[in-house]
């Protein structure tokens, strides 16, 4: 078991895909937050064989972690709160996600108003299919 007695107050996001813990750091926009952060790679796991474990120490309500259900939601997130875990988050796929993804359409109004949110719609969630607010562009998901 993973030891979180150092984390106060904020975040363990477990069972990430070993090598994504980078790519989460930077959709999560982790660097432009002053807080403690750590970020584990190839732990042994049981499920997984080797896995990514990221520690986020910050007050819970600082960071928005619904992107992680579009860029992975088998990721495990445990809130701590007072030194413990104090609920284990399910991950579900937004139904809208902001400046995650660009719209890869050149005729597209955000690809000539720069300036414009990029903003993407969950079209067909069994399919986990999103399509571009603006121009209905769909995009297209990395499979493993
Ligand atoms: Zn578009």
């Amino acid at each position: 078991m993973l030891n979180i007695g150092v984390l106060h107050e904020g975040f363990v996001l477990d069972h990430i895909e070993a090598g994504r813990s980078m790519e989460i750091y930077k959709y999560l926009n982790l660097d432009k937050f002053d807080c403690c952060v750590a970020i584990i790679k190839n732990a042994r796991s049981n499920k997984m064989g080797k896995k990514d474990i990221i520690k986020i120490e910050c007050p819970i309500d600082q960071i928005d972690l619904d992107v992680l259900g579009f860029i992975d939601h088998n990721i495990t997130v445990n809130i701590i709160k007072d030194d413990a875990v104090v609920e284990k988050k399910r991950l579900s796929l937004p139904k809208e996600i902001k400046n995650i993804v660009k719209c890869k359409n050149p005729r597209c109004i955000t690809s000539i108003e720069q300036e414009l949110d990029q903003i993407f719609v969950l079209t067909d969630e069994a399919r986990e299919i999103y399509r571009c607010k603006y121009c209905e562009e769909k995009y297209r998901r990395k499979k493993k």
